[in-house]
């Protein structure tokens, strides 16, 4: 008794034309192939209803249509390798309440998978993973409110600061109510309204340069780094350098007032990228460039922007960390760097910044 089940992917879409050709237009990666097809697929697919095994489904066929055994499997094969069918699972991993609760995103993860088992063991991951996220402003936040609602449950906030009246018009989980408090403890509140279960420790306060946090990072998952005072650049050097001794992919994000709407960088050590290798390129890309400061006075010190645009930035950020901890798109291979969303006609720009060979934090001697 073979007992595997199969079904048709939820994200696929089957359309047949005469009898010969059957398109199948996937979803979700808007990829789309044509075959030509045998009265026995044809056949298969009607009566594919994700409930006969293997065998008994052979065994129907055989009967009501006096197809080869051997065709039939043949075509199950052909199916299944083609994309457009997947073995069902029979033992989950995840229990039911979990999965009711993101049935979707799982859908939509076993697009990427040959079968439906790898979508919720990319769940568990997301479920298990542990994220340390500094600065809880607009970009940290939103970060860690769509990682909630993906599914992670164990946070780590770092901030210094208090919610203050300015702060509602730019963040979702800000509200009267909570101005004075701590973000860390507001942003707690709120992730533990999207699910109680979820754990979330805070540190209260600011990032000195000579702050120990390595045993702060040590163990995570994944890294954020959103804190933009003094310097996101300087933040950014000293959370990377520890991350790539500990080998945790990491998200640059914040630091956006001087471009509002940010990819951020993604940061996979000795793959991508790191913080002093953008450094680099950034010294190297201004190299002669030197003009003297205008001496205008009088400039308001904050310059302004939409609350759209922060989202846009945790959306394009928590979407590259979903892909990165459950490995449904392989970012070893497929990273971005650093691009930019421009507002006026919707371009997305990436940088040409190259991981340094000779970089003292990735590179082959490294020495920091
Ligand atoms: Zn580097």
């Amino acid at each position: 008794m073979d007992n595997r089940i199969y079904k048709i992917k939820d994200s696929v879409d089957l359309f047949l034309n005469d009898n010969i050709f059957l398109t199948a237009y996937f979803m979700n990666t808007r990829k789309r192939k044509t075959f030509k097809v045998n009265n026995v697929l044809v056949k298969l697919l009607e009566q594919l209803d994700g409930e006969r095994n293997i065998t008994q489904l052979s065994e129907y066929m055989v009967k009501e249509y006096d197809v080869a055994f051997e065709d039939v499997l043949a075509s199950i094969e052909h199916l299944n390798s083609s994309g457009i069918i997947t073995e069902k699972v029979q033992d989950h991993l995840i229990n039911e309440t979990t999965r009711t609760r993101y049935n979707r995103q799982i859908n939509y993860f076993s697009e990427f998978f040959d079968d439906e088992k790898q979508a919720e063991i990319a769940q568990q991951k997301l479920i298990d993973a542990k994220v340390l996220i500094f600065g809880s402003g607009a970009i940290g936040g939103n970060i860690a409110i769509q990682l909630a609602m993906a599914g992670v449950t164990h946070f780590t906030l770092f901030d210094y600061d208090k919610v203050e009246p300015s702060d509602i018009a730019r963040h979702l989980y800000f509200s009267y109510a909570t101005v004075g408090m701590y973000k860390v403890e507001a942003l707690k509140n709120y992730l533990n309204k999207i699910n109680p279960k979820i754990i979330v420790d805070t540190v209260n306060q600011a990032l000195y340069p000579e702050a120990d946090i390595e045993e702060l990072v040590k163990g995570k998952s994944f890294v954020v780094n959103t804190l933009d005072e003094p310097y996101i650049g300087y933040t950014s050097a000293k959370i990377s350098r520890i991350c790539v001794k500990y080998d945790i992919p990491h998200f640059i994000g914040g630091g956006f007032d001087a471009h509002l709407a940010s990819t951020g960088e993604l940061v996979i050590p000795h793959i991508t990228p790191c913080a002093d290798c953008y450094v680099t390129h950034f010294t190297e890309s201004l190299k002669g460039w030197k003009p003297k400061k205008h001496p205008v006075k009088n400039r308001s010190d904050q310059i302004g922007g939409l609350a759209s645009m922060s989202l846009f930035s945790s959306s394009y950020a928590t979407m590259e960390i979903i892909k990165t901890i459950t490995n449904i798109v392989d970012m070893r291979k497929d990273y971005k760097v650093r691009g930019e969303l421009m507002f006026k006609d919707f371009s997305l720009n990436y940088l040409t910044v190259k991981k340094d060979p000779n970089c003292a934090v990735c590179g082959k001697d490294a020495t920091l």
